[in-house]
């Protein structure tokens, strides 16, 4: 069968037909033959083990045991009555249990023959049970068995109400094979299976649906999931490989006067050697003649910025344009404020531009950006208005990138013919072992290192009926002159609810720290610009002790002198947002605290959040420990990447597939860039066909 037969809508196989070929459309987007066959199993039984009783475990699913019913009776229950059967092997005895359907139970089962039952387990006072459990005669299932591992494939509610059930799925993909005689076009080249030992495309499709062993099973996965990998890295690193030779970049050779008296008279402080090194990776960027596209990660705190400013004046002395782009006015504010100091005295014309700018000023602004007047320019999405118009734009910076789209990213690209060079910078690690697989076609550079000098901020976890000694706590520290954030969730779904929990909070905290001694600022979504900025502004100047406020503090926001984070119902919030939050204190001098207040409870997944969270200050780790947690796609970047569309590789249990891809990919890249050999005509196929029907891997980015 030829690729294209296997595009043939699913409506047409024997055994669809268009109502069944709808569901399978809406609830595993299954569309083609092609769609079908890609639908891989979750899981496998294997149909021919058998559990004793003795060896159950609570609330195991799948279990399969033989054995024979020897009482069967019925128990009274507050509704109705429920129909319970011993069923008993040569090691112990269970019960099996039917709510529904218990007539026909009643009047066809068979007692002392051997069944063989399969189902979840439950577990009641000291016995094991299994409710509706499906049976049949032992005689029966044995004759049954044609494969030892039963494929078990993903499953919807609404499938199985529709009656498309497991079974059903097998037959379908029975019927596919018959169909095509299980003939697939070979997807990888000659040279390749041959060195990997991989199973041909067939061969591997067969097992991976009707595995004959274990070990075919496993060499069938191994084949399919490296295939998968193979081909997304194949299309990250190309992407990057073509964009390196195409896109010309402005050539910044100079390192000239105004970076050097910089360096020399104004650098506040010594460098890290992550700071040096990652400038200097950018250097070598900016002289190579392509365009820069780097994303720069660093843990809060690590000294972005400092490596921005250095960046923009590089693009300075090239006689060059460079802007900087923040996601919200108050971050946009404070790079102002703390660049201009910077750069005092450093000859540099430099202006905000935020949505709260006036008409008049924001004219200026627009005049001397055009003249070249105006060097650098810091701003919000503003900056992306069409009217803003650069004399010559070498540098666009983007900080905290996780707020910004890719569509936002490429129309910085077009404001000049030829696009400047790129610098994204994000505090939200990316787990080292995620980054390769995601941003195969972005470089990346990464600070992990922080300044010297930093105390380690002191976490711990509180229950909320500790709740007095944590006030007195933020007593004393007040008394010593410090400030404090207190922090309520804001999850999007329950706007009204959570913004009720910030209200009663700010409440009850103004009944405990009353005026005139205790000045509280307030900050969340839904307060007026002017507004957001007065609370914030009091808060910076030291007027209130106390930052009242949702997570729209998460980003960026520095105050030093604040040194007692608190953050509410801390059980809510991810591991990384919990990270970001944290990151708003440990700025200053002083020893600073995040306390993380919970009820007492706690799912297992959010004492372990929690657990990392004091055990840990290390950005990188806690990244880690949130890919396991969560798998890698609430992480920022994924949705981009295609990495969570994956049909079989998982980026995480996978990893030593997806460093093997990525190595022949490289390899194969270095000796036929463009694909032309005779042997690697498969590849160049195939990845066509990818990219064509996008229905494998979903891959835009
Ligand atoms: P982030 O990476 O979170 O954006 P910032 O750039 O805001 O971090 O830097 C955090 C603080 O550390 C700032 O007050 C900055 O002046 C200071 N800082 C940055 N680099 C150094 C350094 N090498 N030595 C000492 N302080 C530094
Ligand atoms: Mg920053």
């Amino acid at each position: 069968m030829n690729s294209n037969s296997l595009q043939t809508p699913i409506v047409y196989l024997k055994g669809v037909g268009p109502n069944r070929a709808e569901t399978l459309q809406s609830e595993l987007g299954i569309h083609t033959y092609q769609d079908l066959i890609n639908l891989f199993p979750n899981r496998y039984i294997d149909k021919t083990q058998y559990y004793k009783i003795n060896q159950l475990q609570r609330n195991s699913a799948d279990v399969q045991v033989l054995g024979k019913i020897t009482h069967i009776k019925s128990v009274e229950q507050k509704k109705g009555k429920r129909l319970v059967a011993t069923f008993v092997d040569d090691t112990g005895q269970m019960e099996l249990v039917w709510f529904r359907g218990q007539k026909w139970i009643r009047e066809n089962i068979k007692l002392n023959i051997p069944y063989v039952i399969f189902g979840r387990t439950n577990f009641y006072n000291g016995t094991f049970s299994m409710p509706h459990p499906e049976m049949e005669l032992q005689s029966e299932h044995e004759k049954g068995i044609q494969i030892a591992m039963q494929p078990i494939y993903p499953s919807t509610e609404k499938l199985s109400n529709k009656g498309i059930t497991n079974k059903v799925i097998n037959k379908l993909m029975q019927q596919l094979f018959i169909e095509t005689k299980g003939h697939f076009k070979e997807t990888l080249s000659e040279p390749l299976l041959k060195e990997l030992h991989l199973l041909s495309k067939s061969k591997a499709m067969f097992n991976i649906h009707f595995p004959k062993s274990t070990e075919l099973l496993a060499k069938a996965q191994f084949r399919l999931k490296f295939e998968e990998l193979f081909y997304v890295q194949l299309q990250l690193i190309s992407k990057k490989l073509l964009r390196k030779q195409k896109i010309k970049g402005y050539n910044f050779d100079k390192v000239g006067t105004i970076f050097n008296d910089f360096y020399k008279n104004h650098l506040p402080f010594e460098l890290t050697n992550a700071q040096k090194r990652v400038i200097k990776e950018i250097r070598t960027d900016l002289g190579s003649n392509a365009q820069m596209n780097r994303l720069l990660q660093g843990d809060v705190g690590s000294g972005k910025t400092i490596v921005a400013l250095m960046t923009m004046l590089l693009a300075i002395d090239n006689g060059f344009q460079a802007c900087l782009m923040a996601p919200t006015e108050i971050l946009a504010n404070q790079h102002f404020n703390g660049i201009k100091e910077l750069l005092s005295g450093v000859g540099i014309e430099i202006a905000l531009l935020t949505g709260s700018v006036k008409k008049s000023a924001r004219r200026v602004i627009h005049e001397n950006l055009e003249s070249g007047d105006l060097h650098i320019l810091i701003g919000t999405h503003a900056l992306l208005e069409d009217k803003v118009q650069f004399k010559n734009l070498g540098l666009a910076i983007i900080d905290e990138q996780h707020r910004f789209g890719v569509a936002q990213r490429s129309k910085l690209w077009h404001k000049n013919e030829m696009p400047p060079h790129i610098l994204v910078m994000t505090a939200t690690p990316i787990p080292r072992t995620l980054a390769m697989s995601l941003y195969g076609d972005l470089d990346i550079s990464v600070i992990d290192e922080l300044p010297p000098g930093r105390k380690p901020i002191k976490t711990v976890h509180r229950y909320d009926a500790n709740r007095l000694k944590v006030f007195a706590f933020i007593r004393d520290e007040i008394k010593k002159g410090r400030q404090i954030y207190i922090v309520y969730p804001l999850i999007q779904e329950s706007e009204a609810l959570d913004y009720k929990d910030l209200m009663d909070g700010y409440a009850s905290i103004s009944r405990d720290f009353p005026l005139p001694d205790y000045q509280i600022s307030i900050l969340h979504g839904q307060l007026k610009p002017e507004d957001k900025d007065y609370e914030m502004e009091r808060f910076v100047s030291g007027k209130t002790q106390i930052m009242v406020a949702t997570t729209v503090i998460e980003v960026g926001v520095n105050v030093p002198n604040a040194s007692v984070m608190i953050i509410e119902s801390a059980e809510r919030f991810g591991l990384s947002q919990l990270h970001q939050l944290r990151g708003r204190v440990g700025r200053g001098a002083d020893q600073s605290f995040c306390i993380l207040m919970t009820s007492h409870k706690l799912s297992a997944e959010a004492k372990t959040r929690l657990d990392t969270m004091v055990c840990t200050n290390d950005g990188f780790e806690i990244a880690e420990v949130d890919l396991k947690l969560r798998g890698p796609g609430d992480l920022m970047g994924t949705q981009q990447s295609g990495v969570l569309n994956l049909k079989i590789a998982d980026i995480i249990k996978d990893n030593d597939i997806l460093k093997a891809a990525r190595f022949h990919v490289l390899q194969l890249l270095k000796e036929d860039p463009s694909l032309q050999k005779e042997e690697n005509h498969v590849i160049r196929y195939t990845y066509a066909q990818l990219i064509k029907f996008k229905n494998i891997w979903n891959y835009i980015s």
